[in-house]
């Protein structure tokens, strides 16, 4: 049946119901003046009385109708407790399940509409985890509207099925009272007199049981978690951290801060893999080949095109120096002014409140902690290919000392994978003159963003030169007559690449080993496993950044860490769990891929609908004034709506760009807000505001408008 005539119908029903006024009939004092006139046709006919009895009741629940309570003392008054409870619960359980089934069909989706994904996302993980008891204890308790609990759970992911279990057993005890308040129904008054206060109380005390049940539980699971441990009587800090990456140094900052015991333990180079083997070091020689990019094509601002003369061993040197220039932020001086004690060693949790640091000299040295955040990191994943060790490779950890090393770059460079890193990489060595291959098992790189943007950044790529094989699998690697080779495969076909250099890029994993988790049995898969708070299973360790993922990012990582450090130190009075509703990332190739939120593929993937707005950079006058016109500003909105689910970048200065639209989804402000704002001219984050104008544009009041033509016709004359 269609939606539009099955809500007809039911209106139509309902319509008529009132017209008739049967509410009358559903009164207590209405219902009273008849009882020896139902009750008598009652006894004629006992079983064809309990059968329509059964139907009446389905209907008025199923149609939401009023009148629900008094048909539950009538049940009483006429087929008793027993009786009237068994055909009451059933009739009512029934109904409501009905009424649940035709909101759900009627109404769930326009709920999905009207929601933006992330915020619906939350809903239906909290009803799929308490869901169940949410309803018992609505169910449990009398005073909710019966009709409203049905009609509003049909609109959330709670199946049918434990909808109708849950109703029948949560109701059962409100029923009984009812039904048998109705077996004196000829003497009741009032309807208010049926619950008493301390009635009342006892209903409200069973629907907290399950809750209470589960905490108990929960102090059940942890004190067993704790028992085979022997607690310290007291602790020598508050907080230690272990590792002092991005994660781990906010960590202790905050701490600092606020003026806790904190220990930061770091067992290589303070800053991590960012500033010393990542984001800075990369940043920095992608800067050089840009230049170098610039020179080459100088007849774009009206130059003249030539080769860029260099020493690859100065651009290297160059980005040596800029981490030597980052590294006093990170230092062990900065942190120790901050009101840090930093140790240089390596951690090892001993017990779940003591780490041992062992230091350079074989010394080790024992701490005890109330708390702790893990900020261990991730490594390069090196994949298992066989010939690798022989023919040698390079990761992001060891790539800048061994190209620091080389007067020239290498000339005939494979990057193993096409992710953010690779691609990066592979397009500023070959900007600096090296011959590259990229190899990419997925039919495309940079496979989490829309197709559009991966053919973009192909383009980009080739047209620096890459040579670029995606769908192609790396088999082995070979060695022979002194030359290197990496064997790739396509549907079975071989090829075989020589190669100076290999680079591995295909991800990182986290550091799981060695420090303490398998002895504990802190659980851990990909990552640490954790909870909304950050909480390990031992809900007093905590991790943050690479380590607990799922997120690889600098900033994600001092997000994740503000949240482990605060629930650390405060978490007995107050926990947060981690809001992770809009997470920022960039990619700098150039042009620079930057995106927050949904892109059109996750959209599909998760049915969610949307709209999509485009504004081609072509059009900004900045873009075209600085010779680089060329990407987009793709918005997804809620249909009909200016709420924004998320926003990819392409072009040039794209991850600055993307910062108005990430303050924009962190506070709800939709594209009008945006467009009410002035933007300077001339700028590139006025591509942002024009954005948002064409989507303007599309929503503009067509009808409004064409009155206002007639209008100023009219007032022409
Ligand atoms: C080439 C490259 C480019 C990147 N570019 C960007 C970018 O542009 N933007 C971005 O946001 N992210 C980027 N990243 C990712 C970013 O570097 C990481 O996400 C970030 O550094 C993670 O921080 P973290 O604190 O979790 O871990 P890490 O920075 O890895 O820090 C962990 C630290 O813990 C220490 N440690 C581990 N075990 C122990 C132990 N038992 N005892 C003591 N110390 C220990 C390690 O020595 C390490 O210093 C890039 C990464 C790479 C490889």
């Amino acid at each position: 049946m269609k939606r539009s005539v099955l809500a007809l119908s039911l209106a139509l029903l309902v319509g008529l119901f009132f017209y008739f006024d049967l509410q009358q009939l559903l009164t207590l004092d209405s219902v009273r003046e008849r009882l020896a006139g139902i009750e008598a046709w009652r006894a004629s006919s006992p079983l064809t009385a309990a059968c329509l009895f059964f139907m009446g009741y389905i209907v008025v629940v199923a149609l939401s109708l009023p009148g629900a309570t008094i048909m539950t003392l009538l049940a009483g008054a006429l087929f008793g407790l027993v009786t009237g409870t068994i055909i009451v619960s059933f009739a009512s359980s029934i109904g409501a399940l009905l009424a649940f089934l035709v909101a759900r069909y009627l109404l769930r989706d326009t709920v999905q509409t009207k929601f933006d994904g992330e915020r619906l996302q939350t809903i239906n993980e909290g009803i799929a985890r308490d869901g169940a008891f949410y309803l018992f204890t609505l169910r449990l308790i009398p005073l909710f509207p019966f009709f409203l609990i049905n009609l509003l759970m049909g609109l959330t992911t709670i199946r049918a099925t434990t909808f109708y279990g849950v109703s029948q057993i949560g109701m059962l005890a409100g029923t009984i009272v009812y039904v048998n308040a109705g077996t004196e129904l000829a003497q009741l008054e009032h309807l208010s007199g049926i619950l008493s206060p301390s009635l009342l109380l006892a209903f409200a005390m069973l629907g907290l049981l399950p809750w209470l049940a589960r905490r108990v539980v929960a102090i059940m699971q942890q004190r067993r978690i704790y028992a085979r441990w022997q607690k310290p009587a007291r602790f020598d800090r508050n907080l230690i951290v272990i590792g002092a990456g991005a994660g781990g140094l906010v960590s202790a900052y905050i701490a600092a801060a606020v003026k806790a015991k904190v220990t930061l333990i770091e067992a290589g180079k303070m800053g991590g893999d960012c500033l010393n083997g990542g984001c800075v070091p990369s940043k920095a020689l992608i800067r050089s080949a840009k230049l170098a990019h610039q020179i080459r094509h100088a007849d774009r601002f009206g130059l003249t095109n030539s080769e860029p003369a260099f020493s690859f061993k100065q651009v290297m040197a160059r980005v040596h120096a800029v981490i030597s220039q980052v590294a006093p932020h990170d230092s062990i001086e900065r942190y120790t002014a901050l009101g840090v004690e930093v140790l240089q060693g390596y951690a090892r949790i001993m017990d779940p409140w003591t780490v041992t640091v062992t230091h350079d000299n074989g010394e080790v040295q024992r701490l005890t902690t109330r708390s702790i955040v893990i900020a261990t990191g991730a490594r390069p994943f090196v994949p298992p290919l066989p010939g690798i060790d022989a023919v040698g490779y390079l990761t992001s950890d060891t790539l800048w000392d061994a190209l620091a090393k080389l007067d020239q770059p290498p000339k005939r460079l494979v990057v193993l994978g096409g992710g953010p890193i690779g691609c990066e990489l592979a397009q500023c060595m070959a900007r600096l003159g090296s011959g590259v291959t990229m190899i990419e098992m997925a039919p495309r790189i940079m496979i989490r963003e829309d197709e559009e943007v991966s053919a973009l950044a192909a383009r980009a790529l080739i047209a620096d030169g890459v040579r670029l094989f995606t769908n192609h699998k790396a088999l082995r690697c070979e060695i022979s007559e002194g030359r290197k080779y990496i064997v790739i495969a396509q549907s079975g076909e071989e090829k075989r690449i020589e190669f100076d250099q290999l680079l591995c890029a295909v991800g990182r994993t986290a550091r799981l080993e060695g420090y303490g988790l398998e002895e504990l049995g802190i659980e851990t898969g990909r990552t640490i496993s954790t909870n909304a708070y950050l909480e390990t299973l031992y809900p007093h360790i905590y991790a943050a950044g690479d380590v607990a993922g799922p997120w690889q990012f600098t900033h994600t990582a001092a997000h994740q860490a503000w949240y482990a450090t605060v629930n650390a130190l405060f978490g007995h009075l107050k926990r947060f769990k981690v809001d992770d509703r809009v997470i920022p990332w960039s990619t700098f190739i150039d042009p620079e891929v930057a995106r927050v939120g949904l892109n059109e593929q996750e959209a599909k993937e998760k049915g969610i609908a949307c709209e999509v707005t485009r504004y081609d950079l072509a059009d900004l006058d900045r873009a075209i004034t600085d010779g680089a016109a060329c990407g987009f500003v793709k918005i997804l909105t809620v249909p009909g709506k200016d709420r924004i689910l998320g926003v990819t970048i392409v072009g040039e200065h794209a991850g600055e760009l993307l910062a108005e639209f990430v303050l924009a989804m962190k506070h709800n402000l939709g594209l009008n807000r945006i467009l009410a704002t002035i933007h300077t001219y001339p700028t590139w984050s006025e591509a942002g505001k024009y954005a948002a104008g064409e989507w303007k544009r599309a929503h503009a009041p067509q009808k409004l408008l064409r009155w206002l033509a007639r209008y100023h016709a009219w007032r022409r004359g």
